[in-house]
């Protein structure tokens, strides 16, 4: 997969994308990420990227011709797109969903925000979508880049090995995941769940799917209504429910 970054801070990449996963996946050519400098698709000698707003105010703004010749550049050096994604806190919420959905692309182009952002024409031009990583402002769109490098890398074939496998991981089917130990099975007078210990493999995978399914519920319960569940998380969905509504009667009594 063809994954190509637009910023003015090619450097802050260098570290995050040769450890772990990412670095593993990007070495083997799973991922073939390029990351380019905006102000090489400057035309002056100041390798200006930046210009006032039109109609004053604070700030400045990203000028529109950089990211324009940058994107046609990547168009004809690395092939057509199947998106070109615009970092901005007023995108459509970046989610698993929408990782996944990356995965499957051959090619895509993520630009990087700076300033007050990036002149509208980019977004209604050149971006095929915008998307966000949550509901907060950060100085520009290279950690919210990351951040979806990240997540879509992790998805592609091969990236992750048994080892950490992504079926059971929150969010994969509209769940949280389950918790985790390791050993020792007792640290500082903290134990780890006898069931766990117990080697009985039908109790265990009974005891992770409930616990899957109150933790979502006790914590994200708008996932649940869209969460893809089977008919024993469902029979525990209405479990918990029962016994919610039974503390409410009880209460009231
Ligand atoms: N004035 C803009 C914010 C600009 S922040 C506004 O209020 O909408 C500068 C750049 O950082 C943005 O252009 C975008 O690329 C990036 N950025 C900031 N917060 C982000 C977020 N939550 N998700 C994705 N990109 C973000």
């Amino acid at each position: 997969m063809k994954f190509d970054i637009v910023t003015i801070f090619p450097r802050m990449f260098d570290g995050p994308t040769r450890e772990g996963i990412l670095g593993r996946a990007i070495d083997r050519g799973l991922v073939d990420l390029r990351v380019v400098d905006l102000r090489d698709f400057t035309q002056d000698r100041h390798r200006t990227v930046d210009d006032v707003p039109f109609g004053g105010g604070p700030g400045m703004v990203l000028k529109p011709a950089p990211l324009f010749d940058a994107v046609d550049h990547l168009r004809q050096t690395r092939g057509e797109p199947g998106a070109v994604i615009l970092t901005s806190p007023q995108g459509k919420p970046f989610c698993q969903a929408d990782a996944v959905r990356l995965s499957a692309l051959d090619h895509v182009v993520v630009l990087c925000g700076r300033y007050e952002g990036v002149d509208e024409r980019v977004h209604d031009q050149v971006a095929t979508e915008e998307l966000s990583i949550g509901d907060y402002v950060l100085t520009g769109g290279e950690f919210p880049a990351l951040v979806m490098l990240d997540a879509v890398a992790r998805l592609l074939p091969g990236a992750v090995g048994d080892e950490q496998s992504v079926e059971y991981d929150s969010f994969t089917r509209g769940l949280l995941d389950y918790p985790h130990y390791t050993r020792p099975a007792e640290y500082r007078g903290l134990k780890a769940p006898d069931v766990l210990l117990s080697g009985h493999h039908e109790q265990v995978r009974r005891w992770r799917k409930r616990q899957a399914v109150e933790r979502t519920m006790a914590r994200r319960p708008e996932l649940l209504a869209a969460a893809d569940l089977d008919d024993e998380e469902r029979a525990i969905v209405r479990e918990l429910l029962q016994a919610r509504q039974k503390e409410i009667d009880d209460a009231g009594d």
